[in-house]
């Protein structure tokens, strides 16, 4: 099987577009790891479940199935499920954003859902994106990425995708002070803290487009 391509880096540096045409290029399937954490955090929000409370968090999502459904159309990101319900669009909420990294912190969901993650992969030929693709999911893979951009221009990019959407109602000062907020506490979480694998290859996007970043993983992945 193809060697593993892991992409890893903060929130907002461009990992989901990348990692998915990447995939699409190099015919691997595709994971989004971090659409993993925010299922279980919006079944856990939406079971009412107390999200500080280790042992009843830990059975809750013990009991989750969490599938990915690949789109007709190439490209497209996958439908997520939790349960055979669909949560695609739900998992995007500002409040599962807002908590998701307490819930990713917690030990005990990130040791069940690694798991499933190296189930997925352990046949090779994925290319999965996240923030501990490169350290504990598959510290095997062939390529090894770290995908980043200074906190300005990855709060300016997702305001412009906001804006794209529709959605004018928050400000950039917001989006940036949010995302800042959440690189920090995935980055000083006790267990499994989010940072670059040292053998993983940094790309730094501030100044390149989208193709180019793309075509430089594909270069790589077929050195
Ligand atoms: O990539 P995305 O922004 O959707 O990830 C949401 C959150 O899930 C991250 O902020 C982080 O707390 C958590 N996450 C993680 N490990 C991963 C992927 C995501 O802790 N491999």
């Amino acid at each position: 099987c193809p060697p593993i391509l892991a992409i890893d880096g903060p929130a907002g540096a461009g990992k989901s577009t990348v990692t998915r045409q990447a995939a699409a290029a190099l015919g691997l399937l595709y994971l989004d790891t971090g659409a993993m954490y925010r299922a279980a955090t919006w079944w856990l929000m939406t079971a009412k479940v107390n999200l500080g409370d280790p042992i009843a968090v830990a059975e809750t999502i013990s009991q989750c199935r969490i599938e990915f459904v690949p789109q007709s159309q190439p490209g497209l990101a996958p439908k997520v499920f939790i349960n055979g319900q669909d949560i695609t669009q739900a998992i995007r909420a500002p409040a599962v954003t807002a908590h998701v990294s307490q819930v990713a912190a917690q030990p005990a969901v990130r040791k069940i859902l690694v798991k499933q993650q190296q189930l997925l992969g352990q046949n090779g030929g994925v290319a999965a994106e996240g923030r501990d693709i490169g350290t504990h999911v598959f510290p095997q893979a062939g390529l090894k990425i770290f995908l980043t951009a200074s906190v300005e221009e990855r709060a300016k990019r997702r305001w412009q995708e906001l804006q794209a959407q529709g959605n004018p109602d928050i400000s950039l000062a917001q989006l940036q002070a949010d995302i800042s907020q959440r690189d920090y506490a995935d980055q000083h979480r006790a267990y499994a803290p989010f940072r670059p694998a040292p053998d993983a290859i940094e790309i730094v996007t501030d100044q390149l487009s989208i193709e180019a970043v793309i075509a430089e993983i594909i270069r790589l992945y077929q050195v």
